[in-house]
């Protein structure tokens, strides 16, 4: 940590002395000096009071003193996704008809899918929105379960349902509006699955590191970050290169590109994937049998053909 200061370097000592006991200080260079001894993640505590300390212009923190745990190694896993291949995880926005989602976890068997997409809780945007069947589809999406070896990715949005959801999902998702839901996050973490998480819209590559650096204090060992892009209450294709490009170089977790929900509509997929391809470790895609019948974010969904082509120009 560096400290930058005007002022009497004794006085500016003494006082961070009595908010960082048994530190040392390194470096003296008249403008600033270097700061080691202290905890690493906890630091984050003693920020505010260093900062109001009279004569301390600036604190420069590098990135492994304020999320130790993402910089101490790789993340990348073998089961129940490879994330050392690209993979790709398909399914419907939402499960709406249960013997259509039997037919698309039968043709998902045929393909090069790796995971499948069986969301049953949907966050929506209005309150008057239809929230997926929720606890009720269980018995029914365990049964669609028998058919596949697939794992199931499902998103979950209330810390109550995960006893429930354990036992039908194998990845958990943490929705875009969730990604700083801190309290979802630690139980989350807490259950040892893998976590799929999103990236909020607009969120910096900062504030999803402290969301990643929770799900590894709670024991999470096994995660994938997903981008996608910054379009919730409105419909421009979005996604951020940067964000996947930036995040990939600083710290060894599974970066994917969510296509759909980036684009927003079909030929954008298209468009998203000729640009991810190269850099995104794999590749979130709503696919269904019948697009058209989907009640939610029909415009985006490709049919399973598309998804055919589309694992083509992806792998
Ligand atoms: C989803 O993947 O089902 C979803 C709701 O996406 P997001 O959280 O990115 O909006
Ligand atoms: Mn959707």
């Amino acid at each position: 940590m560096k400290i930058f200061f005007k002022g009497d370097v004794n006085y500016i000592k003494d006082e961070i002395g009595k908010v960082l006991k048994n530190v040392k200080f390194l470096n003296y260079k008249t403008r600033y000096f270097e700061i080691t001894g202290f905890r690493k993640g906890y630091i984050y505590d003693k920020l505010p009071q260093l900062k109001n300390i009279n004569g301390i212009t600036k604190i420069e923190l590098k990135n492994e003193e304020l999320f130790p745990l993402l910089y101490e190694k790789s993340y990348y896993f073998k089961k129940p996704v490879n994330t050392f291949k690209k993979f790709i995880i398909a399914g419907p926005c939402v499960i709406h008809n249960f013997n259509e989602f039997r037919e698309e976890v039968l043709a998902f068997n045929t393909l090069e899918v790796d995971a499948i997409r069986a969301p049953l809780f949907k966050p929506r945007s209005s309150p008057y929105g239809w929230e997926g069947y929720g606890r009720d589809g269980i018995e029914r999406l365990m049964d669609i379960k028998k058919l596949t070896k697939k794992p199931f990715v499902g998103e979950v949005l209330d810390t109550g349902d995960i006893p429930i959801i354990i036992k039908v999902f194998d990845i958990i998702q943490i929705g875009a509006r969730n990604m700083k839901n801190y309290a979802l996050l630690k139980e989350v973490a807490n259950t040892g699955k893998p976590i799929l998480i999103k990236r909020q819209p607009f969120a910096t590559l900062k504030e999803v590191m402290y969301s990643l650096e929770y799900l590894l204090k709670y024991h999470s060992k096994k995660i994938i970050l997903c981008e996608r892009g910054n379009n919730i209450s409105d419909d421009t294709p979005s996604i951020s290169i940067d964000i996947i490009k930036k995040a990939k170089k600083e710290f060894k977790i599974p970066v994917i590109a969510d296509l759909s929900h980036s684009a927003k509509r079909r030929d954008y997929v298209f468009r998203f994937a000729r640009l991810t391809k190269k850099l995104a470790d794999g590749f979130m895609i709503e696919s269904s049998i019948n697009p058209h019948n989907s009640p939610i974010d029909t415009p985006q969904i490709i049919s399973l053909e598309q998804l055919k082509k589309l694992i083509k120009v992806l792998k």
